[in-house]
Order: C-alpha cells, then structure tokens, then sequence
C-alpha cells in the first residue's frame, strides 16, 4: 500500500496511460507492422498478474486506453483489465476492429461502466475490407448499432463510440463520404491518422 502511494508521489501526473493488452490479431491490414513483419512478430497476450503491477500508475492518471498494435479482445483477461482500471478511478477504453465482438461482449461492456469504445476503418465501402484484411465495414457498422441498442436497453450513456480512422493516401476522397456513412450511428469523435510509420516500401503507396 504504502509502496503503491510512494509510485504516485514519484511519477508526474500523466494524461493518459496506453497499454498494450495483446499483439495477437485476428486481422492483417495491408499497412500494419504487424502484418509486414508476421514472419517475426511475437504475438503475446499481457498477463493480467503483469497488468495489475501497473495498475500502482493508474493513480497518477485519468485515462487508460487498452490498445496496441493488436486486437484487444483477443486478450481473454481484458475485462478484469477493464475492471481493474475503473477501479482505480481511470476512465477506459480501446480500439477494436470489431470482429470478434457479440451481444454477449458488448453487454459485458456496457455494464463494465468503459467510457470509450472505437472502431477501426479505412475506408468507406469495400476498399475498407481490402486494405484492413480479415475484416468487414459492415461487421464494424452492425457492431456499433448493438452497442448502442444495448445502451438504450441498460439506460446507459457509456462507452462512447469513437472512430479510429486510418486516412491513407490511395483513399483520400474517402473522407468526404464519411460523414454520411456514420449517419445515425451516434458517434461522439471520430479521429483520423495518417501513417507515422511505413514498415516497408510496398506500404508506402497507403500513406
Ligand atoms: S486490426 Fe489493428 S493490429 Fe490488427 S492488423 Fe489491423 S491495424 Fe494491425
């Protein structure tokens, strides 16, 4: 306890902690690392024993976002994570690209009290589905109706549906068309990123 206090005095207030949970995923976008370098990547789940000795930091923040290069719902401990961050007082959330997500998850989700939920995409039709290989914009869009057809049921506000969006330079008229695609999806944020990394030369026709 008194160690557990002795770490927050030290450490300067931070906004948010990102965490890692998983490098597994069950997906393969052209322009991740994770994908270019498959033949070396080391997939490895965050143990949760390892998760709880950092949580002695969560004290010192307001946000922890559960998410990596990897799909976080792969990790089968995310929801103690999840509770364990609350616990502490944090705000949570995580990226997900939305496939292995059910009522049953989403549920868990909803009543866990997470504050934030985002959705991968990369486009806004089915060169979404080509350039984030193994998953389905439509898969994503029927996700983030349950989530919040799952809220209205709960009477919950939380999580908020965030759109982690991946503007690459082959798709840029894409993003005029977004707007109208998230149409009626309550999405609170949308965030668009460009490439801060190309892995290898053959992915740099995506930045
Ligand atoms: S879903 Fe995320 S971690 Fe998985 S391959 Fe795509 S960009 Fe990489």
């Amino acid at each position: 306890m008194l160690g557990k206090w002795f770490d927050s005095f030290l450490l300067p207030p931070l906004g948010w902690i990102q965490v890692e949970v998983t490098s597994h995923c069950n997906a393969a976008c052209v322009y991740c690392p994770r994908t270019v370098y498959r033949d070396i990547w080391l997939n490895r789940n965050l143990s949760f024993s390892t998760f709880e000795r950092l949580s002695s930091a969560f004290g010192n923040t307001k946000m922890i976002f559960l998410q990596g290069w990897g799909e976080p719902f792969l990790n089968p401990e995310l929801m103690q994570m999840i509770q364990v961050a609350k616990d502490a007082g944090c705000k949570v959330g995580t990226t997900t690209n939305g496939m292995l997500l059910n009522e049953k998850i989403v549920s868990q989700l909803v009543k866990s009290g997470m504050d934030v939920l985002a959705f991968s995409l990369a486009g806004v039709d089915e060169n979404n589905d080509a350039l984030r290989r193994g998953t389905r914009m439509e898969n994503v869009l029927g996700q983030i109706r349950l989530l919040n057809k799952i809220k209205k049921y709960l009477g919950k506000e939380q999580p908020a549906v965030h759109i982690a969006y991946m503007l690459l330079r082959s798709r840029l008229d894409d993003i005029e068309r977004l707007p109208l695609l998230l149409q009626g999806l309550a999405v609170s944020q949308v965030v668009v990123s460009t490439l801060d990394f190309i892995p290898c030369n053959s992915s740099s026709h995506s930045n």
